[in-house]
């Protein structure tokens, strides 16, 4: 539902008619709604993080590394480490989680947006909050994006950015490496950006969209801390790009935008990576074990490459499905696609009691 704003406010137009994103933040025992890691921090990495802090409190007198490089060159080494690349500090940057990465893309970067929907609801709305024209291409009937419209679509609109979520939320399946090419071509035809988000790469087998930026300087990937490093509440996101594009990323940038208490606790973080990578590979063994149990129950279920599963075949609808979920002490989420839910791979216990209230309500 859209707001009615007083007449004395002189909301700008382009805000007018939007409504805030919001995933119903509701108390509910089973929170499997927004996709986050279900395993805290160990207690090891807990302590180191605390330490990371506490040796920061002594000078908060002081603003932080506005260019937070430290950070970045740890994160430039991860994404080498994972994928094979060569980049550096120079072709990262770094922000209060992935949403505000992609909202200085929008804020640097002419021309209208486009995406693939169903896809990230944010995508749409950054876009039309900085006052970006938004074209939503639809997917094929399995959520896949369809190639030769696809590049159609980009020829004749001629987007200034042109966002792909890969695995996608909240359908999950990836988009192959090769398709992401070929539409960066054709991109890089019409002068567009592509923005690869990978939020949820992590959980997936296929290569990242990073191993592309040095042949495809159009291509920008958007990453975040929130899912497989279990960060969600720190908010640390980050981008991989050529040094042009990190460039203009500082001029928008908020003067000291990432506070010393981020950067310390994101750098502890990072430096204990492969201890958080046998939490991936459980959720990932948990995820195929959740969609079999599911289909057992006779329900549709997309293959997902992240943290959370969509399906559909139940009679009631959406909406009522999710009510009678609440009531039974399980949120998940109605994303908005008639005759679907989104259900994030919790723990063993969260899964059961989601798979539990799941076949009674069926
Ligand atoms: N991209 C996608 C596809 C997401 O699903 C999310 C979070 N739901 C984000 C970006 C933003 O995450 P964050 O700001 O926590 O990095």
């Amino acid at each position: 539902m859209t707001q009615r704003w007083p007449e004395w406010l002189q909301i700008n137009d382009n805000l007018r008619d939007l409504s805030p994103y919001g995933a119903p933040q509701i108390d509910s025992p089973v929170r499997l709604n927004t996709n986050e890691n279900p395993y805290n921090l160990d207690s090891t990495l807990q302590a180191s993080i605390v330490a990371a802090i506490s040796d920061n409190v002594s000078h908060l007198n002081r603003y932080p590394d506005r260019d937070a490089v430290a950070l970045r060159e740890e994160l430039a080494r991860f994404i080498n480490e994972i994928s094979g690349t060569t980049i550096n500090a120079a072709n990262i940057w770094a922000a209060n989680g992935s949403n505000e990465i992609l909202q200085s893309i929008a804020l640097a970067f002419k021309g209208s947006a486009m995406g693939f929907e169903p896809s990230y609801s944010m995508h749409p709305l950054i876009s039309r909050a900085v006052g970006k024209s938004w074209i939503s291409v639809p997917r094929s009937t399995d959520f896949s994006i369809d190639l030769p419209t696809a590049l159609i679509k980009i020829s004749e609109s001629k987007p200034g950015i042109i966002f792909i979520t890969t695995p996608n939320n909240p359908t999950g399946g990836s988009v192959d490496l090769e398709d992401i090419k070929t539409i960066a071509g054709k991109a890089r035809e019409v002068s567009a950006l592509l923005v690869v988000d990978e939020a949820y790469a992590e959980f997936s087998s296929s290569p990242s969209a990073v191993t592309l930026i040095n042949d495809h300087p159009n291509i920008l990937v958007s990453r975040t801390m929130s899912k497989a490093f279990a960060f969600a509440g720190a908010r640390l996101g980050y981008l991989i790009a050529q040094p042009a594009v990190i460039d203009a990323m500082l001029l928008i940038r908020l003067p000291y935008h990432l506070s010393d208490l981020t950067q310390a606790a994101a750098l502890a973080a990072l430096k204990e990576r492969t201890r958080l990578r046998q939490d991936v590979e459980q959720i990932k063994v948990a995820r195929d074990g959740v969609a079999a149990e599911l289909r057992a129950l006779g329900l549709n279920v997309l293959h997902s490459d992240a943290n959370f599963l969509l399906f559909t075949g139940f009679t009631k609808s959406a909406q009522e499905m999710w009510s009678s979920f609440v009531d039974k002490g399980v949120l998940i989420r109605d994303v908005g696609i008639p005759g679907h839910l989104r259900v994030t791979i919790g723990t063993t216990e969260e899964n059961r009691a989601f798979v539990s209230a799941l076949s009674s309500i069926l």
